[in-house]
C-alpha cells in the first residue's frame, strides 16, 4: 500500500477550504486577530502585518506593539486597534479575550521580550502562529518550544529554521527534519521558500506553487504572518489557514505583478492585491 503523504495546494484544494463570507453577519462573526511586533527600528514590520490582517477580513484587528509605533499604527492602518506593549520595545502582551494571535513580525530579540514572550505562553492554550524574531528568541531558549500551545503554526525562512533546529546541509534534509520536529512537538511548520513547503504535525506535506521572487525582499514574509492570523480568527483550522494563507499571499504577489515588476513588487502591493485574489 502507498501512503500518500505529500499534496500540491493547488486551485481546487484551495477552492475546498474557502469559506465564503455570509451577508448576514456582523465584525462579530469574523473574529479578532492580534498581531504582536514592531519594536523600535522595527515597525514597519507590525503595521505590514496589522494591514493586511484588515484586508484579509477579520472582524477586528489589534495591533499589539510598543508606544514609538503608536502614531504610524493611526495613519497607516486606522482600522486597527492599538493595544500598548511597552515603551521601545515589548514588555508585556495584553490578552484580548477570543483573539488569535500572530507573534513575531519586529518583536525585537531583548531578554525584556523573550520574557513577555514566554508569560504570554504560559497563560495561553489556543493555537498562535509564531515568526521572526519570536523564532528567533527560541533558539537560545529552545526549553520554550515546550510552552507553545500543539497545533500552532511557525513560519521561519530557512535562516531562522536552522537557528531553531540546527544547520541542514540541503532543503531535501531541511524538510526531512521539519517532518520530524513538526510530528514531535505537534506543530505546523511554514518553511518558506520558493514553493513553500507546510509541513503538518501529521507529517503531510503540502506544496505551494503560487508567489515570485518580487516577494524576496524585507516585508514579504510581515504580509504572511498577517494574513495567517486573519484567517486563523475567521476560523479556519490552523492547517487550512497555513496553506490558504501562503497560497493567498503567493498569489497576491503574482497578481500585482500587473503593475510592477519582480525587481519593483513591495509587501504593500502585496497587500493592496488581496483583494483582487478573493474576488
Ligand atoms: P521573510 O524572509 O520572512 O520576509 O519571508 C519571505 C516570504 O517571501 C516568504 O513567504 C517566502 O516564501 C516568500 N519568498 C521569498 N523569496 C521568494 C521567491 N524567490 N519566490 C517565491 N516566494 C518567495
Ligand atoms: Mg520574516
Amino acid at each position: 500500500e502507498v501512503v500518500v503523504s505529500s499534496f500540491v495546494a493547488d486551485d481546487a484544494e484551495v477552492k475546498r477550504i474557502y469559506k465564503a463570507r455570509p451577508e448576514f453577519s456582523h465584525k462579530g462573526h469574523f473574529g479578532k486577530a492580534v498581531v504582536v511586533g514592531g519594536s523600535y527600528g522595527k515597525t514597519g514590520a507590525i503595521l505590514l502585518a496589522g494591514r493586511v490582517c484588515a484586508r484579509v477580513g477579520a472582524g477586528l484587528t489589534f495591533i499589539s506593539a510598543p508606544e514609538c509605533a503608536y502614531s504610524a499604527s493611526l495613519m497607516q492602518v486606522p482600522e486597527a486597534m492599538f493595544e500598548f506593549a511597552g515603551a521601545r520595545e515589548i514588555e508585556a502582551i495584553n490578552v484580548i479575550e477570543d483573539g488569535e494571535y500572530g507573534i513575531g513580525p519586529g518583536f525585537g530579540r531583548t531578554e525584556t521580550a523573550r520574557l513577555a514572550l514566554e508569560n504570554f505562553l504560559r497563560g495561553h492554550s489556543r493555537p498562535i502562529l509564531l515568526d521572526a524574531d519570536a523564532l528567533t528568541l527560541f533558539s537560545s531558549h529552545f526549553n520554550l518550544l515546550s510552552w507553545v500551545p500543539k497545533d500552532s503554526i511557525l513560519t521561519p525562512h530557512p535562516k531562522e529554521f536552522d537557528r531553531l533546529f540546527g544547520a541542514s546541509p540541503n532543503s531535501f534534509a531541511r524538510l526531512e527534519l521539519a517532518k520530524e520536529m513538526a510530528k514531535k512537538h505537534q506543530l505546523n511548520i511554514v518553511l518558506k521558500d520558493h514553493h513553500t513547503q507546510i509541513v503538518l504535525h501529521t507529517g503531510e506535506v503540502y506544496y505551494n506553487v503560487t508567489g515570485n521572487s518580487g516577494l524576496a525582499k524585507g516585508g514579504s514574509g510581515d504580509v504572511l504572518t498577517g494574513i495567517i492570523t486573519s484567517l486563523l480568527a475567521q476560523k479556519y483550522s490552523p492547517k487550512e489557514a497555513a496553506i490558504f494563507g501562503v497560497w493567498i499571499h503567493g498569489k497576491a504577489a503574482d497578481l500585482a505583478l500587473k503593475g510592477q515588476s519582480k525587481e519593483s513588487l513591495l509587501a504593500s502591493d502585496v497587500i493592496e492585491s488581496v483583494g483582487k485574489v478573493f474576488n
